[in-house]
């Protein structure tokens, strides 16, 4: 292993910043000398993408077309577009280089068909650089220094169907040795040709990982992959640290302690780890979540920002004065820290017993036919002491008693008379469900005050899996909330319910 810096340049650089601080949650407040990371670029950039980005990609689920469309505009002045191979169901996967530097830097996106994110950053990067823009002078700079090289969506079949594995059923993350599958040859035949100085693996991760034991999100989480068992560093490892380290430090200025670090246990059949230890710097990306982003938009904007922050970093070297411990402080990922609604300590009474529970929903995604659009079925993911946890939306039940909610037996037959109903009348009479032999179309009614049904038994257990509506009711008899397909109706904000409820119309 070769000693990275010289000790003296490493203290300098510890003194040009205000490194590493901790406040009580221990989170991280990072912040650099503007000379190592350029703080004002990455502002101007941050604001500069919703002028630059592809406006036709407006959610997570856009197909391979919506790539090929983004591509064939590309002004071949600029951009060398190479069909490089195809899936296996024979769509077409693309090596576009811009540049004529010397580094070479690599990106692959979505080589898991359901984590998009990064694609659409890369898109609006090619916007970035084919449209004329007071970025000129920076464009010049990277693309005389630079060779960069994007392969977006390396899985495209399973983008089609909206799911992480191709359409042999393969995870293409762990086909890097065997190499079974034509996307997963395709990227080692590219990265073995061009034998890139720097790799970009990007990908997106769900949305329940917490930075640390901190109440955050971990909306983006990083990795420089270990190479062997042992986890050494060596150079080209130190310097995929150090990019990360500039581009927390950029994000700790959007999403402040909402950064996280997977942990770098050696996968052999992985193509980051494998990647690395070909001798690209390698680096991965996962883009998790921020609240009430539930198609990323905001990810996509912040991916574009980091992007466009490293490829200046590498073009211009100032990276290799952050120093390494830097990378050590960024929290560690943490699974299933997160759930989308926790209620809180409510009291629940099982065959006549009295106890006191924490009770967690998630809102699980069920796509239509096309894998276009989605509507929300949730279920109960956890139930006990979830002190250790976080919700998206949090409900203290403390005095409140957890009942299930009773069955309406309607002769609504027709959405108009449906539309008719008054859904607070129903849910102050204790009725959370409404039976409907003809009921509308899920995505219609997923996210409503009242559960609408063809069954006239829904769910009232509340076990892991289920997915029961509830009332809360006050010690006065009263009901105070309505939880139903796991979101939260507060029964004295009759404005919510009725809005909610026309949506029906
Ligand atoms: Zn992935």
């Amino acid at each position: 292993m070769k000693l990275f810096q010289s000790l003296p340049l490493l203290f300098i650089a510890y003194l040009f910043c205000s490194c590493g601080n901790t406040d009580k949650t221990g989170a991280q407040d990072i912040k650099f000398d503007g000379e190592v990371v350029d703080f004002e670029l990455a502002d101007d950039l941050y604001k500069f993408h919703d002028q630059i980005k592809n406006k036709t990609i407006v959610n997570r689920r856009f197909k391979h077309k919506d790539v090929v469309a983004a591509i064939q505009d590309l002004d071949p002045s600029i951009f060398e577009v190479r069909t490089a191979g195809q899936s296996i169901e024979g769509r077409d996967i693309f090596l576009i280089k811009i540049g004529q530097g010397a580094k070479k830097v690599l990106l692959w996106s979505q080589m898991h068909g359901d984590e998009p994110t990064a694609t659409m950053a890369i898109l609006d990067i090619f916007n970035f650089f084919q449209q004329k823009n007071q970025f000129q002078e920076l464009k010049a700079a990277l693309l005389n220094e630079l060779s960069i090289y994007f392969i977006p969506m390396l899985n495209p079949d399973g983008a089609e169907r909206f799911q992480r594995r191709n359409a042999l059923g393969v995870d293409l993350n762990r086909d890097a040795l065997r190499l079974q599958s034509p996307e997963a040859q395709l990227l080692k035949k590219i990265r073995d040709s061009l034998d890139a100085d720097w790799g970009f693996n990007l990908h997106d991760q769900n949305r329940y990982y917490a930075a640390g034991h901190n109440p955050h999100t971990a909306s983006i989480s990083f990795l420089a992959p270990a190479y062997n068992f042992e986890k050494e560093v060596n150079q080209e490892r130190g310097e995929a640290m150090q990019i990360i380290i500039a581009m927390n430090g950029v994000l700790q200025e959007y999403i402040p302690n909402m950064v996280g670090r997977y942990s770098d246990a050696f996968e052999p059949r992985a193509f980051g780890d494998n990647i690395q230890k070909w001798g690209t710097r390698t680096i991965l990306i996962e883009s998790g979540s921020i609240k009430d982003d539930r198609e990323k938009q905001r990810l996509r904007q912040l991916n574009f920002t980091i992007l466009l922050t490293s490829f200046n970093e590498i073009a211009k070297g100032a990276y290799q004065k952050l120093p390494l411990g830097l990378y050590d402080e960024i929290p560690f990922n943490n699974s299933d820290a997160f759930q989308d609604l926790i209620i809180r300590k409510a009291n629940v009474k099982i065959n006549d017993q009295d106890y006191k529970i924490d009770l967690a929903f998630r809102h699980g995604e069920i796509d239509n036919e096309e894998n276009t659009d989605y509507h929300f079925r949730s279920f109960i993911s956890d139930l006990g002491d979830l002190s250790t946890q976080h919700g998206y939306i949090e409900l203290d039940a403390e005095s409140l008693t957890l009942v299930p909610g009773k069955v309406y037996s309607s002769k609504v037959r027709s959405l108009k008379r449906l539309i008719k109903i008054e859904p607070l009348d129903l849910l102050k009479a204790g009725y959370t469900n409404l039976f409907m032999k003809d009921p509308p179309e899920a995505d219609q009614i997923d996210q409503l005050p009242l559960r609408i049904s063809s069954n006239e038994t829904p769910d009232i257990e509340i076990a892991v899996g289920k997915n029961p509506s509830m009332l809360l009711q006050q010690s006065d008899g009263t009901f105070k909330y309505a939880i139903v397909n796991g979101f939260v109706w507060d029964l004295d904000d009759e404005e919510s319910i009725r809005r909610a409820w026309g949506n029906l119309e």
